[in-house]
């Protein structure tokens, strides 16, 4: 059987003070580990890139990072209380970052602030026991954790769990180990295109569904708000440390937000249909600037830059994971033409599309919906794509891009 992952995330109530206050102190030690274990080996790189003849460069695996917590632990009185997986477990992610950074696919290892974010993860099912409404955590007790809206997967086996502090609130995220078909759905048969544009997503079946942008608007006014107010004031301040809460938990609204509204529609599409047929979008470079360089500035910027913020504000690509592990089938098409071609006789024309909203076919006269047309296109691309390529039904095709299109596609 195929297995995949999913993660729920739960809130650890009631948190007492001394609850708090051992949280607080695991979460310290992963971050004192961290910077420990990170100055150190940005030691021995200081020496090794001088005098290479006689100092190693160290090695940043998590194996020898792992060995050296254990020394590091025998030395310290106040790491033996603690767990001991979960607080090594930091260094499998700081391992993780350097070699993204030898990698040149990120940023060097940085130091962490004991303001920043706290979270600390236990990653084998022996440390942690899950009884009802209950979490044991290895040397930290009974925790309650409570969720909204069901527990899905509470039947499955869970293989690790994350604690995590978020707004002044502790959460755990359970990992739990689900097979595939609990969480796909069930092909019915049946397949739709999906058109994403700026806040919504139209089906070729006529329905579209919208984000409430009006909302998000808000939030995201709140949110400069906050980030103008907090460069004015004083670094270390109390009253700066109050905008920064406050900022948090607005950058954590919006977030959730949109999260939801993809989960939502994720679900209304993969339970509507069995196949859903996508845009393979480039949302990274849409989203590029249009600013241009200086000798060759681009045109447009100050609209780009407004549809730029809604771009990011929709999360596409978000949208599309969801749908990717939702759907039976997910099939994506080159986004070439879906908005300019006719769904009904095959007529490309950019002028066929008059407005944002309305298209109307120069040839044959056919009018609808500008963004449902478009996902009628993108439906009939999907099927053509899914039959060249082999008929492999019933096995989900993803990233499957087709070449040219013509006109000879829509007349079979
Ligand atoms: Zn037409």
């Amino acid at each position: 059987m195929k297995y995949a992952q999913r993660s729920i995330r739960y809130r650890l109530l009631p948190i007492t003070s001394a609850k708090h206050q051992k949280l607080m102190q695991v979460t310290g030690a992963c971050i004192w580990v961290w910077n420990r274990m990170l100055a150190w080996n940005e030691q021995e790189y200081f020496f090794h890139e001088r005098l290479p003849w006689m100092v190693d460069a160290p090695s940043t695996m998590f194996f020898s990072l792992g060995k050296q917590f254990t020394k590091l632990r025998s030395e310290t009185d106040w790491l033996r209380e603690l767990p001991f997986s979960a607080v090594r477990y930091t260094l499998k992610h700081q391992a993780e970052a350097w070699r993204k950074f030898f990698k040149k696919q990120g940023g060097r290892p940085k130091f962490k602030s004991k303001y920043g974010a706290r979270t600390v993860t236990f990653p084998e099912p022996t440390l942690f026991h899950i009884r009802g409404n209950n979490l044991r955590l290895q040397k930290l007790g009974w925790f309650r954790i409570a969720r909204r809206g069901g527990d899905p997967y509470r039947k499955y086996e869970a293989r690790s769990v994350t604690i995590k502090r978020e707004c002044g609130k502790w959460h755990a995220v359970v990992l739990y180990k689900v097979p595939v078909h609990a969480v796909t759905s069930p092909d019915n048969g049946k397949a739709i295109g999906v058109d994403m544009n700026v806040g919504q997503a139209a089906t070729s079946d006529g329905d579209i569904i919208r984000l409430d942008t009006d909302r998000i608007a808000r939030l995201e006014a709140r949110k400069r708000r906050y980030q103008r107010r907090l460069a004015r004031q004083v670094k270390g301040s109390n009253r700066r440390h109050l905008t920064k809460q406050r900022l948090s938990k607005v950058c954590r609204n919006i977030r959730c937000y949109r999260g939801n509204w993809h989960h939502h529609v994720s679900k209304q599409l993969a339970s509507s249909a069995g196949t859903i047929v996508t845009e393979a979008l480039n949302t990274k470079g849409m989203a590029a600037s249009a600013k241009g360089t200086e000798d060759a500035p681009g045109k447009n910027v100050k609209a780009k830059s407004g549809l730029n913020r809604e771009i990011l504000n929709t999360g596409w690509h978000a949208l599309e994971q969801k749908i990717g592990y939702k759907a039976a089938r997910h099939i994506q098409v080159d986004p070439k033409y879906t908005s300019q071609t006719c769904s009904h006789c095959g007529y490309v024309d950019a002028k066929n599309r008059t407005t944002q909203a309305h298209f109307e076919c120069l040839a044959c006269g056919y009018t609808d919906n500008a963004d449902v047309n478009a996902a009628l296109n993108i439906l009939a691309f999907g099927i053509g794509a899914a039959g060249r390529g082999g008929g492999d039904i019933g096995r989900p095709v993803k990233r499957q891009r087709m070449g040219k299109i013509s006109i000879a596609d829509f007349a079979t």
